[in-house]
């Protein structure tokens, strides 16, 4: 196997490796079916128990990639045994970083891109919103990209950002893929937060 070919195979098994155990929280909710109690991406979503649900879906999406991942790695084994070694190294090396990816939290990495403390703040918010201490007499949380606010008195709730939600994204196709598979779910202004800032007392 000439030394290109090698490379063809080992960087097909990567980008395999990398779809597969994402392939749930991908494609799965993306339907539009699953979608019709959502509004369109990008639109700001109501709080409601459908949007505390979706995000409890998506993070049973996240976490289901680690069996999936199972899939490319028994693969894997069988391609270096048996098939193309370049193609199983390649399924390895992706799908062990995903693994890795998926535990780094539990030792104090960044937390994933959906939690239950998550939906629960969301149904914190919408059952304040219902109650009378709500932020005004006609308040309608709405979760937009940088956090929940009430467009009818413009007071901002919550400063929790907006991970993908599963929705058919707006981009054109090749590029929705792209972005979900570069930030895995998460806002794109996690990253930006990650900088750090002079905190102000
Ligand atoms: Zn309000």
């Amino acid at each position: 196997m000439s030394f290109l070919s090698a490379t063809g195979f080992f960087l097909l098994g990567v980008l395999l490796g990398t779809i597969l155990p994402r392939f749930p929280f991908l494609m799965l909710s993306r339907t539009r079916g699953f979608n019709t109690k959502l509004p369109p991406h990008p639109e700001p979503l109501p709080l409601s128990p459908h949007l505390t649900q979706r995000v409890l879906h998506m993070r049973m999406f996240y976490w289901m990639g680690l069996v999936v991942v199972i899939l490319p790695l028994i693969l894997g084994i069988a391609s270096v045994r048996w098939g193309n070694a370049a193609f199983g190294f390649g399924l390895w090396v992706s799908s062990s970083w995903l693994i890795l990816n998926r535990l780094q939290y539990f030792v104090g990495g960044m937390p994933p891109p959906w939690t239950k403390q998550m939906a629960v703040e969301l149904q914190v918010l919408a059952d304040k919103a219902e109650s009378s201490d709500g932020c005004c007499n006609w308040a309608s949380p709405h979760w937009g990209v940088s956090g929940v606010y009430c467009p009818n008195c413009n007071s901002k709730l919550s400063d929790m950002l907006r991970p993908d939600l599963g929705r058919k994204r707006s981009e054109r196709r090749p590029f929705g893929f792209l972005y979900l598979l570069l930030t895995d779910g998460h806002s794109v202004l996690t990253f930006f937060d990650q900088i750090p800032v002079a905190e102000e007392e």
